[in-house]
């Protein structure tokens, strides 16, 4: 790639979308691909030695939140985890209630499960959100009803980075006799997370932001609570989630729990530095940049800026040439042009959310790649000015 003297480093900075699974992972995944392929369900030493790797994932997963093994119900993904909690709550306490109250800036996976229940009869409030992305646990007090069976906030949102008070919002939950749960997806790994302070009764997890393998993930369920099961099978996870386990992803994801854990502290410093650092340079390096999300209670990775009088997807187009990997709104909107919902329900006008873009950090970032992104991002955005129609001197 010689001809291409600017595409020589790549930084990937959409780690909010997806992570690499990281080499001790993968080492502790490969046994169990063929030499160690026993059906966790089976009375032999295959079987067992299936059920014991489960079981041993299990626990660090758990550890990871502060929640026993007991607790955890292994799924195909976050979606699917979403989709059991809300669902299966909602199906299983119908007869007490039929209100539900949940968020308007939500991952898909939680909106939409919220869009069918309301299709399927359930009352649900869609709570709005501040300029901050943030969600106001008064808003959750005046909302709750004594048929509200069910409250969904998430933790740390995936698009801005702001960090819910969900532990507030727990308690009201609790005192109104509703379960809570929580989409922690973006932030399990990169903020301490215990699911007894936290007040919560349900927590989703993912174990490819985390530098584990894709299609696996973990519903926490607190002690004592049913769910009606949405995959319907054999008795596997408690009778709540059928089918043969995943064991070398379910073992991938308690690795990636385990190092997630061990490393938080530091590694949540590091990056909350490197976050702050490309923050500054892109306010105090590129004129009509804004800052989106909370300036402070902000998940330690995510960086979002609306570059103003521009389209974000030809900044990313441009940034990709450069060999910099970031994201438009949520992974799942771009490349459609419509303005990201957590956005607009922030209150920014359609010029800014279209000119969004997220730098979410990871692991492999260093301050050199925070560097190269403010080295080459003035230009490709005074470039792109010049050609924009919308420039602040426009005559349109
Ligand atoms: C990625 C993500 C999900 C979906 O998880 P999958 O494992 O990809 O299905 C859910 N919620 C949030 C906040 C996410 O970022």
């Amino acid at each position: 790639m010689s001809s291409q003297p600017n595409a020589q480093r790549q930084v990937y900075l959409d780690h909010s979308a997806t992570t690499p699974v990281r080499p001790e992972v993968l080492a502790a995944m490969l046994p169990y691909f063929a030499g160690k392929f026993g059906n966790a369900s089976s009375i032999h030493r295959w079987g067992y030695e299936a059920r014991e790797a489960i079981n041993d994932a299990r626990e660090k997963v758990a550890s990871l939140i502060g929640a026993s093994p007991s607790e955890i119900l292994f799924t195909s993904g976050g979606t699917e985890a979403d989709n059991l909690a809300i669902r299966g709550v909602a199906h299983a306490r119908r007869s007490r209630g039929n209100h539900l109250i949940t968020s308007q800036i939500e991952h898909h996976a939680v909106l939409h499960t919220f869009e069918v229940l309301q299709k399927e009869g359930f009352e649900v409030t869609f709570l709005p959100c501040d300029k901050y992305g943030l969600i106001d646990p008064d808003d959750v007090r005046k909302a709750i009803r004594k048929d509200t069976i069910l409250v969904s906030i998430m933790h740390g949102q995936n698009e801005v980075g702001t960090v819910e008070p969900i532990k507030e919002i727990g308690e009201i939950a609790r005192e109104h006799g509703a379960l809570f749960h929580s989409d922690a997806v973006q932030s399990a790994g990169k903020i301490p997370i215990d699911v007894k302070e936290l007040n919560v009764d349900l927590l989703t997890l993912s174990s490819h932001k985390i530098y584990g393998p894709k299609g696996v993930g973990a519903l926490y369920v607190t002690k004592g609570v049913r769910l009606t099961p949405q995959v319907t099978g054999g008795a596997h996870e408690r009778r709540m989630r059928a089918g043969t386990e995943n064991v070398p992803g379910i073992v991938g994801f308690g690795e990636a729990c385990r190092l997630a854990k061990a490393e938080l502290p530091e590694e949540s410093a590091r990056l909350t530095k490197l976050r702050d650092k490309l923050i500054e340079g892109l306010l105090n390096e590129i004129p009509d940049v804004v800052l989106n999300g909370h300036p402070v209670l902000r998940l330690p990775h995510n960086v979002n800026v609306s570059v103003k009088y521009l389209e974000g997807e030809s900044i990313l187009l441009n940034l990709d040439r450069m060999g910099v990997a970031a994201s438009s709104g949520s992974a799942c909107t771009s490349g459609s042009l419509e303005p990201s919902h957590v956005l607009l329900a922030m209150g920014l006008s359609h010029e800014t959310t279209h000119g969004s873009l997220r730098f979410s950090l990871g692991m492999s970032n260093t301050e050199e790649d925070i560097n190269y992104v403010l080295e080459i991002l003035p230009p490709i955005v005074e470039k792109l000015r010049a050609m924009s129609p919308l420039g602040p001197g426009s005559v349109l």
